[in-house]
């Protein structure tokens, strides 16, 4: 499954499907659907399959979608919703202490986020700590 790459600004609900490989399989046919809700931002990765929904939602402002995956099976546009477009998004790589891992670092509108798990759990990070540092 596939789908085009909605236009920057424009405000999508995009549907994703994956398969239920929780053991209490209760969804009719094995499959779990989620949808995302926001305003097309552009990806921080270089692929021009990929495109960025900001959301706006605490534990991930910003999700990035490939519409070339199998995943993605549905993409609806919000006639008349609200622009809120950011006017701010930037994104960081960071390397962890020992160098093993890299996490990314996220600014939307002023608003750090990142992808290690003490974010997860603190809303707060050393690697956003780092990138506050650099660019102030
Ligand atoms: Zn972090």
């Amino acid at each position: 499954m596939s789908v085009n790459v909605p236009k920057i600004g424009s405000r999508v609900r995009v549907t994703t499907m994956y398969p239920n490989t929780v053991v209490y399989r209760n969804s009719d046919n094995g499959y779990v659907t989620y949808t995302r809700e926001g305003v097309v931002v552009p990806s921080i990765f270089r692929d021009p399959f990929m495109f960025a929904v900001e959301t706006g939602a605490p534990d991930h402002p910003v999700s990035e979608f490939n519409a070339k995956s199998q995943h993605v099976v549905k993409i609806e546009y919000i006639v008349g919703g609200a622009q809120q477009l950011a006017t701010d998004n930037k994104a960081w790589k960071v390397k962890s202490t020992d160098g093993k891992k890299v996490y990314l670092v996220q600014r939307v509108n002023g608003k750090f986020s990142c992808t290690c798990t003490g974010f997860e759990f603190r809303k707060d990070c050393k690697h956003i700590g780092a990138v506050a540092k650099k660019v102030a």
